[in-house]
């Protein structure tokens, strides 16, 4: 590995420092929002996407004269470009890509064209395998809350290239995933937290978990002394490889199981911050979000608000009156004395561990959908101990029987949501908890994981 990170190092491209063509690939958000920008800068831009470009965002490139092509690649146009912006969701098996990297055009990604444009604005970048848009979303309402003229942007739904080019601010509370992080060359976020890292999203990385590790340390790889990473000292695979890195960055840790000097810890029922001089103490059971999870989220989120300023009494205010994200945790309705619970976005086994791990009543659970590599040994015993039953919602649950059928007496399948919810609601009763945590992504049966929590709640409603 170390080996590995000084190679990458050795290839790095330097940074295109004109203003000449900028060819962006894909429209969704990210592309689209980097148009705007390198737009109004004075770059020369092409849009391109090798599929049709949603009506909306034409309308919006129409608008302001941004040249673009749907439904394929023009090579000639492509290739002239000076450098090429790169969306999230193209792989890097794309044919179009494997030509720009075979004639040395520097690719890069959003974050990394944003960065180099943001004045003196500041940005706190967060990601990891799981709990980026909670804990993202949860920094973002204490900094608010404490007077901080910030933008929540990135991944959580909101290019930070368009807030720049419309309504630039002081600072940006960034979800960033590895897909984000892959092409930066100087991108160096004042404050990065890196939440955990679990195996995911292999298949864009070589079925290679090192490369995918990489990808999360690049949120800190240009960091100096006068920045500080934020990280779970209890994630075995970042404490392994963060020492590796030759970065020159503010360590401040966050821990369950130990107690720390800098950075945050919770022992017994209490959360501490230390950083400098500044102590933030709080009951985990004034926390908004729950479960050992959240505790880690929140914790890394007070760290990032203590780091730029924030008084320790807006952070405590911030931290109770916190509302949560749709689809996470999401409690729906309890009818008649069962607990109905969406956390459609569990879409990893990991996730699923965290949900369980938190829940105190017996619980009917709904797992299934698109399974990604699951092993489900790693929730056996919380499954032995907490659920009574299992609701499959998903084409092919073969493997979910197989992995069950000796620990849980009861396992059901459907496949559309109500149903699903119909089943769970006969199989639990009073004081239960009907947990929708699938592990699974949901493109089997649903649109997305939101679709899929929406048609969960609505069942639920018609109970
Ligand atoms: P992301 O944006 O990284 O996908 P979310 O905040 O949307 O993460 O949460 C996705 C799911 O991951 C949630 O439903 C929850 O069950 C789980 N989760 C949230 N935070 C963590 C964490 N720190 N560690 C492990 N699992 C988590």
């Amino acid at each position: 590995m170390i080996e590995s990170l000084k190679n990458i190092e050795a290839i790095k491209t330097p940074p295109f420092e004109g203003k000449g063509r900028l060819c962006i690939l894909g429209s969704g958000e990210s592309g689209v929002g980097t148009a705007l920008l390198a737009k109004q800068l004075g770059y020369q831009v092409l849009v391109s996407d090798g599929a049709a470009i949603k009506p909306t965002y034409k309308a919006e490139l129409e608008q302001h004269g941004i040249d673009f092509e749907e439904g394929g690649h023009t090579e000639e146009k492509i290739l002239s470009a000076n450098e090429v912006m790169k969306s999230p969701g193209i792989s890097d098996k794309n044919e179009m890509l494997q030509k720009i990297r075979a004639n040395h055009i520097p690719i890069i990604s959003e974050f990394e064209f944003a960065y180099r444009h943001k004045g003196s604005s500041k940005i706190i970048g967060i990601t990891g395998t799981n709990g980026k848009s909670t804990t993202t979303s949860l920094c973002y309402h204490i900094c608010k809350h404490g007077g901080l003229d910030c933008a929540l942007v990135g991944n959580i739904g909101y290019s930070i290239a368009r807030q720049m080019a419309e309504d630039p601010k002081e600072w940006y509370v960034a979800e960033i995933s590895s897909f984000q992080l892959d092409d930066i060359q100087t991108f160096r976020p004042d404050v990065a937290i890196l939440l955990n890292i679990t195996e995911d999203h292999l298949d864009r990385y070589d079925y290679k978990f090192e490369n995918y590790i990489k990808s999360k340390f690049n949120i800190t790889k240009y960091q100096t002394d006068k920045d500080f990473f934020i990280y779970c000292a209890d994630d075995e695979v970042i404490t392994k490889y963060f020492p590796l890195l030759t970065t020159n960055t503010n360590p401040l840790p966050f821990s369950m199981k130990h107690e720390l000097k800098k950075g945050a810890h919770i022992k017994g029922d209490q959360m501490m911050i230390r950083i400098q001089e500044e102590r933030v103490a709080m009951s985990i059971y004034d926390f908004a979000l729950k479960g050992k999870h959240n505790q880690y989220n929140t914790m890394a989120a007070c760290i990032a608000a203590t780091t730029v300023g924030i008084r320790k009494e807006k952070i405590r205010e911030a931290v109770i009156d916190y509302s949560g994200l749709e689809h996470r945790m999401e409690s729906v309705a309890s009818v008649r004395g069962v607990e109905f619970i969406n956390d459609s976005k569990a879409t990893n086994i990991n996730s699923t561990w965290y949900a369980l791990e938190s829940m105190t009543k017996p619980v009917v659970l709904i797992l299934g959908g698109t399974d990604k590599g699951n092993d489900y040994s790693l929730i056996a015993d919380l499954v032995k101990d907490k659920v009574k039953a299992i609701v499959c919602l998903g084409i092919d649950n073969k493997k979910i029987k197989e992995a069950f059928k000796g620990v849980v007496n009861k396992i059901v399948e459907t496949q559309d949501a109500k149903k699903c919810v119909e089943a769970c609601f006969a199989l639990a009763t009073k004081g239960d908890a009907v947990l929708l945590s699938p592990a699974c992504a949901s493109f089997d049966l649903f649109k997305n994981y939101e679709d899929r929590g929406r048609q969960f709640k609505e069942a639920v409603m018609q109970l």
